[in-house]
């Protein structure tokens, strides 16, 4: 197999041969032919996320040391089964839920495999799907995305779970309250098309580039504002009519984070998936007095991945913008994903690769 490689933190990828594995018990080896580029790619392949006033966290700490394989997209097709391996045959195409976890603990046997501490998250804590092969540890990871264009099926593993997981957060939205949508690359494209699958319309983009803010409104968002203007909070406001119930920050800087919750109607809830970086200082008693919720999500769970895909199948969701590229495009995909001049998402098209 041949996989593509951290082998400094920051440096460009190196092409490396190793042995393709054979999956034993109830493993299945998955070829891959799709490979999503994520954002946060961008984070371990620098090494570190930045929380602010100078603070880092290191990836080297939760066990990310080079030589490491980053991608957490993966779509591809059986190859091999392990001996107990059931649920599967060779030759099916599936797309691969990467989020996984130990399958022991008590929140793996509650379903939410993305919140387990002993993770072996694909391309984050275990090898990547930038490569042709992976070895998924169970057949229920696998998830037939039947009818759906593959290169956008496998976003849906981290962009379009990530954006349909902080969705599933909101408040119960009135037919007068709004949404804001903060960051308009591929996760905010996949959260506006979702929000509009489920029949939210009141939508408002945020975001510093016009060409996105553009793409947003074609995506479905009704309104949009440009966060770079002086007066941003009040515009927000008056925006959405002082009724903004949610907001959903995919950037996670303190510019975006301070716009949305201080746009907030009371009972609003800002729900935090960006991994930009930063601190905010947060005045406490307006939590209280406005009846604020502030809360993370971090990607999803599997079942939240079969629902997603069911709405993609159910012809209801408007599919992100995927360009698709070979192989030897990934680091100029990585390079062109940190300078943000990457519109919708970048999927690498692995049979390409050697
Ligand atoms: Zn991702
Ligand atoms: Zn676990």
């Amino acid at each position: 197999m041949l996989t593509y490689d951290v082998i400094e933190h920051g440096k460009p990828l190196q092409a490396r041969i190793r042995e393709t594995p054979r999956p034993q018990g109830r493993e299945v080896l998955i070829r891959v032919t799709r490979s999503g580029v994520c954002h946060s790619d961008l984070h371990i392949w620098d090494g570190y996320f930045d929380l602010g006033g100078g603070k880092k966290f290191y990836v080297r700490d939760r066990g990310c040391v080079p030589p490491f394989t980053v991608g957490h997209e993966p779509f591809g097709v059986v190859e091999a089964l392990g001996p107990e391996a059931t649920g599967v045959k060779v030759g099916d195409r599936r797309l691969v839920y990467p989020w996984i976890g130990c399958g022991k603990c008590a929140v793996c046997e509650a379903g939410q495999d993305n919140y387990c501490l002993q993770g072996r998250f694909l391309g984050v804590l275990g090898q990547g799907a930038y490569g042709t092969h992976l070895v998924i540890p169970d057949s229920k990871y696998l998830v037939d995305a039947s009818g759906l264009d593959e290169a956008y099926a496998a976003t849906l593993a981290c962009s379009g779970l990530t954006a349909f997981s902080a969705i599933g957060k909101l408040p119960a939205l009135s037919p007068r309250d709004w949404v804001a949508v903060l960051g308009c690359g591929g996760l905010g494209m996949a959260t506006i098309a979702i929000l509009r699958a489920r029949g939210v319309e009141n939508i408002i983009a945020c975001d510093i580039d016009a060409g996105k803010l553009a793409e947003a409104t074609a995506q479905g968002a009704r309104l949009t504002l440009d966060t770079r203007a002086a007066d941003a909070l009040a515009q927000l406001k008056s925006l959405s009519g002082d009724s903004l119930a949610g907001a959903i920050d995919l950037v996670g800087m303190p510019a975006t984070a301070e716009l949305a919750i201080g746009a907030l109607r009371k009972g609003g809830r800002y729900i935090m998936c960006g991994l930009f970086g930063g601190e905010i200082t947060l005045p406490l008693p307006p939590l209280a007095q406005r009846a604020l919720t502030i809360g993370g999500s971090y990607v999803g769970n599997l079942a939240e991945l079969r629902e997603l895909v069911a709405l993609a199948q159910s012809g209801r969701l408007r599919a992100t913008p995927v360009q698709l590229r070979p192989a030897s495009e990934i680091n100029r995909s990585l390079e062109e994903l940190k300078a943000g001049t990457v519109m919708g998402r970048v999927v690498i098209d692995m049979e390409t690769a050697g």
